[in-house]
């Protein structure tokens, strides 16, 4: 099984919490030969890095509530050594974990799952309703990721996925809650960015774990604490007025932080909300011109990533980061790459309804 840590060493300058969380801890145990990167927050909250092509690129967030523990998201299968390695520093167990929440299954929030429940034994999976058969059986999700990524990508990326046992999954539906040692989490389907897709509202912390809902925000790109955030249109689900709604519903709960999946905790929500939505817009319009501005497809996918890479270096760039375009670009090109995808599969789909 591809373990990344295992070949690619990361700096301590790149483990560095830039300005997120109350501490952070950076420890390499070289017996293991394991990397931990955990940034600590209030509330027992954790980010723990996925290490997930690169560092801080994903998130497994840790909830800690009186020695019981919840993950939200799971990375992929290769990422949960590492999480063990975050709660044996916490001298907590495995057996301590009670849930193992999915904000939706995008293999690199939920490709670590069925990793997950084989080693933390007492844990219980709990997942949309739309996105539960698909754990269970995890064959069309397999076959989907296949048919995007080749099989031998979809292999070194997300190792092994195996089928969960349906009696330890828990379907969350919309206004479902589960208490972590008397914690309430209450879970908000949030569409838009996926239909399988719930945003979890933390009360004792006034934060939500937003998944993908409330866009991608990398540390890299912050500037004296203030964040950039934008939105990922990953296909095949994208809808931008359900997405419009969902942030609506988000910022309805008035709260102080988002967890995010990409990556950890990020404040200034009204100012980002705000962002999100003339982002999503503008990803909308791009799409659209690139459409009626040509008689085939061909060469729709340049002309949408191109517009998409203009307007994200635009932003960045107007948000003061002063970092060089090569290496801007090079933080945000699968994610260009994916919002592309996302937006022709959207164009299609809404050509279809037409039709
Ligand atoms: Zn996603």
């Amino acid at each position: 099984m591809f373990q990344p840590w295992k070949i690619r060493r990361y700096s301590i300058n790149q483990g560095r919490h830039i300005n997120s969380g109350r501490s952070g801890s950076h420890k390499q145990d070289k017996n293991k030969m394991t990397i931990s990167l955990v940034t600590d927050y209030e509330h027992g909250i954790s980010a723990i890095d996925a290490q997930f092509h690169r560092p801080r690129r994903a998130a497994i967030h840790l909830i800690v509530e009186n020695g019981k523990m919840a993950l939200v998201d799971t990375g992929t299968s290769s990422s949960i050594a590492g999480v063990i390695n975050a709660i044996e520093e916490k001298n907590l167990s495995a057996e301590d974990v009670a849930y193992i929440i999915l904000t939706h299954i995008h293999l690199d929030h939920a490709g670590g799952a069925s990793e997950c429940m084989r080693r933390f034994p007492n844990a219980r999976l709990v997942v949309h309703p739309r996105g539960a058969r698909h754990m269970a059986d995890p064959e069309k999700l397999v076959a989907g990721a296949i048919a995007v990524y080749g099989k031998a990508e979809f292999e070194r990326v997300y190792g092994e996925i195996h089928p969960i046992d349906k009696q330890r999954i828990i379907e969350a539906p919309d206004q479902s809650r589960i208490e972590l040692n008397g914690r309430t989490l209450l879970f908000i389907d949030t569409p838009g960015h996926a239909r399988h897709h719930n945003c979890i509202y933390d009360e004792q912390s006034n934060a939500f774990f937003t998944g993908d809902t409330f866009g991608v925000s990398y540390r890299e790109f912050d500037v004296n604490g203030m964040e950039f955030v934008f939105p990922t249109t990953t296909p095949i689900q994208f809808d931008p007025s359900a997405a419009h709604t969902s942030l609506d519903r988000i910022m309805g709960f008035n709260p102080k932080y988002a967890f995010v999946t990409h990556y950890g905790r990020i404040g200034h929500l009204h100012r980002h909300a705000e962002a999100m939505h003339t982002l999503i817009d503008a990803h909308v319009k791009i799409a659209r011109s690139a459409k009626t501005g040509m008689h085939s497809n061909r060469g729709r996918f340049e002309t949408i990533s191109s517009a998409l890479q203009s307007l994200l270096l635009q932003c960045i760039r107007e948000h003061g980061c002063r970092l060089p375009e090569t290496e801007i670009i090079a933080l945000i090109s699968s994610d260009i790459k994916l919002n592309t995808q996302g937006l022709e599969h959207w164009l299609d789909q809404v050509d279809q309804i037409r039709a």
